[in-house]
């Protein structure tokens, strides 16, 4: 098969959060299974070309927007082990300090942004000669590839015969924007009805996706099964529902060479099942450059998160000063809403030596958090799969999480008796329950030869995508007809 995958944030090019962590591995793993496989995203300001090996193909495209014909470089790199991945060279649209807006809010032609990233799919596979089966899009910002496909497919060749599956990684981003821009995209109002693209008087990118392509998928069979519902669906649940038959929830996994405490070069010393010993170093190092003493007997909770509203920081910092008075430690990193940037900058303030609050996007902490911490928190509000805490076990970190979506799914309760199960979860959204289960995994903890049989239950989960990326072969298949 050729497959396509197109995404607006691709790893290690563009991160901001599991959504280039799928587009990155993904790829690498379909290639490895035998197939043919291109990406296609844009080319950002903040991507470093000589870094990444980023060329010149020396083609171009043409693509129109808002009455306006422009053309538009195309850059390629190898990176991607097996995989080429092209990049859009739009700088008046893409040339900017972030991906999608600045923390005080969405950039406001991300409409036209986006809509010439999908309006330039078509074309690059033309002029790559890339003639592919099959076009996996991703997220709102991709919810147009299908529905200018679909557009163009009276003009026959191998565009009319490609077929797309629309992935939702998080339902509540949905591309919204005024009506106004509607014809700016090159879109008649046609497409401005309920069965198209209008959602509540606006246009809705991500409504594209899920109507104009030949299946839907979610990256968690729990949350394919929840957006379909009221409290999840953002209004989207009838329109899912609809597509049922087509729907499918596949499980992310992660890319366990790139995440490997065994290799990981980002970390102060390497560990595995077999050899911990160095894991406690990789603690000791994390708790000093915190500032948090140093102690065994307290373990350091982890927290690595776009700070909004779904994953769950109200509760945290509701439970947040009973939990430390518990006698654990908090190491946190994240970057997001302004509003929480100032509650932990607080927290900082106040419970200095006891907690690290780090407002920043880095990699390399990132790392030393999975593999310093010992337990690592994901309270989420909803959670479509959730990387995180695949991380987290990967690197000995035992997952706290709220039963939701992917984290229902991937984490299972420790039973201290069967000694099975991943980690500790609870189900009710609020501080008590998070904070009562805190508790369990902190006595727990004091159990140290039934924690570390909880620890090495967490390591060897399979959480690698040579599992999960054949599960997307056999959906490419199915839409194949074959
Ligand atoms: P989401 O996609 O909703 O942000 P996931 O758990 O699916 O959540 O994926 C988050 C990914 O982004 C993980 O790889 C996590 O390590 C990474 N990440 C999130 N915030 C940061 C940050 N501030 N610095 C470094 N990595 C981060």
């Amino acid at each position: 098969m050729k497959i396509a995958l197109i995404a607006s944030e691709v790893f290690p090019f563009a991160k901001t959060g599991g959504l280039a962590d799928v587009a990155g591995a993904l790829p690498k793993y379909l290639a490895r299974h035998g197939q043919e496989v291109i990406v296609i995203m844009p080319k950002y300001g903040t991507i470093d070309a000589g870094k990444f090996g980023l060329q010149d193909t020396g083609l171009e495209i043409a693509v129109e927007l808002a009455g306006e014909t422009s053309n538009h470089k195309l850059f390629v790199s190898d990176l991607i082990e097996g995989v080429k991945t092209y990049f859009i060279d739009a700088p008046e649209y893409f040339e900017r300090e972030f991906l999608y807006g600045t923390p005080d809010g969405d950039y406001p032609d991300n409409s036209l942004r986006f809509g010439l990233f999908a309006k330039s799919v078509p074309r690059i596979l033309e002029a790559t000669g890339f003639e592919a089966n099959i076009l996996h899009c991703n997220d709102w910002q991709t919810g147009l590839v299908p529905v200018y496909l679909k557009k163009e497919a009276a003009r026959g060749g191998f565009l009319s015969r490609v077929k797309t599956l629309f992935t939702i990684h998080n339902i509540a981003y949905q591309g919204l924007f005024k009506r106004e821009e509607l014809p700016k995209l090159g879109l008649g109002w046609e497409y401005f009805v309920v069965d198209g693209l209008e959602f509540w008087g606006k246009v809705s990118f991500i409504k594209g996706g899920i109507l104009f392509s030949d299946a839907v998928s979610t990256v968690s069979r729990k949350y394919s099964e929840e957006i379909q519902t009221p409290e999840f669906g953002y209004g989207l649940e009838t329109i899912l529902a609809s597509r049922r038959d087509v729907l499918f929830g596949i499980p992310n996994g992660i890319d366990t060479e790139k995440w490997d405490p065994a290799t990981d070069g980002s970390i102060p010393a390497r560990f595995s099942a077999s050899d911990m010993g160095p894991k406690r170093e990789c603690k000791r190092a994390l708790a000093e450059e915190n500032g948090i003493a140093y102690s065994e007997d307290a373990p350091i909770i982890g927290m690595i998160t776009r700070l909004a509203a779904q994953k769950g920081l109200d509760i945290l910092s509701q439970a947040f000063q009973e939990m430390i008075d518990l006698g654990v430690n908090f190491v946190i990193l994240g970057t997001g809403d302004e509003e929480y940037h100032c509650i932990f900058e607080r927290f900082k303030e106040k419970l200095a030596g006891k907690v690290g609050i780090n407002i920043k996007f880095d990699e390399a902490l990132a790392r030393r958090i999975y593999a310093g911490s010992d337990m690592f928190l994901m309270p989420s509000r909803y959670e479509p799969c959730g990387l995180g805490q695949l991380i987290a076990m990967r690197y000995g970190s035992v997952p706290i999480v709220r039963r939701t979506g992917g984290l229902a799914d991937t984490v299972s309760e420790f039973d201290p008796r069967e000694m099975t199960g991943t980690g500790f979860l609870f189900t009710e959204y609020s501080a008590g329950a998070l904070t009562e289960t805190v508790k369990r995994a902190l006595n727990l903890y004091k159990d140290q030869p039934r924690w570390q049989r909880l620890v090495a239950n967490a390591m060897a989960y399979d959480s690698s995508w040579d599992r999960a990326s054949g599960e997307y072969v056999d959906l490419y298949h199915k839409l194949l007809g074959e």
